[in-house]
């Protein structure tokens, strides 16, 4: 990218003071720093695409994978009762519910891949917990229906395909 006068503008994801990454477990997570809203802007990810699918990848269409930037982005947990959302049209992380500090600011990773590079076993302890995450390609019909308000516009648009 170029600022228009030719000039290198690096393409960065923009974070919330109210949002920070923190030691947990053996890795590292996206946690809230403060008090959160429900609907507030909490990133803006940076727009740089790639066409295959990485364990930092976040799918926003048939084509287009969002990078891993290494930046607060990647951090970010699955859950199967995520505390935020995309916005796949402004590529916004917003959050779902009201969000406590110390809390972790998670997103559902069924609701962007349609077949996960790294399937993994989830225990995010939700009543509906779907399991092993494979992505949205794996889920049956109801699953898929439960989950259509969050998912996006391609995948919404692949809702019935086996
Ligand atoms: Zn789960």
């Amino acid at each position: 990218m170029d600022d228009g006068e030719g000039r290198a503008v690096e393409a960065r994801t923009w974070a919330s003071d109210k949002v920070e990454v923190r030691p947990c477990g053996s890795g590292q997570a996206l946690f809230a720093a403060a008090d959160i809203a429900a609907g507030e802007r909490l990133l803006a990810l940076a727009p740089v695409f790639v066409s295959a699918i990485g364990r930092y990848t976040i799918q926003i269409d048939g084509e287009r994978h969002q990078a891993g930037t290494d930046e607060a982005d990647d951090f970010m947990n699955h859950s199967c009762e995520p505390s935020a959302r995309l916005d796949f049209e402004t590529l916004e992380v917003l959050a779902l519910r009201p969000i406590a500090a110390g809390e972790l600011v998670t997103f559902n990773y069924l609701s962007s891949e349609w077949d996960m590079a790294e399937p993994f076993a989830c225990e995010c302890g939700s009543s509906g917990c779907m399991g092993t995450i494979r992505g949205f390609r794996h889920l049956d019909r109801d699953q898929r229906r439960a989950l259509v308000h969050l998912a996006s516009p391609y995948l919404r648009g692949r809702l019935e395909d086996t």
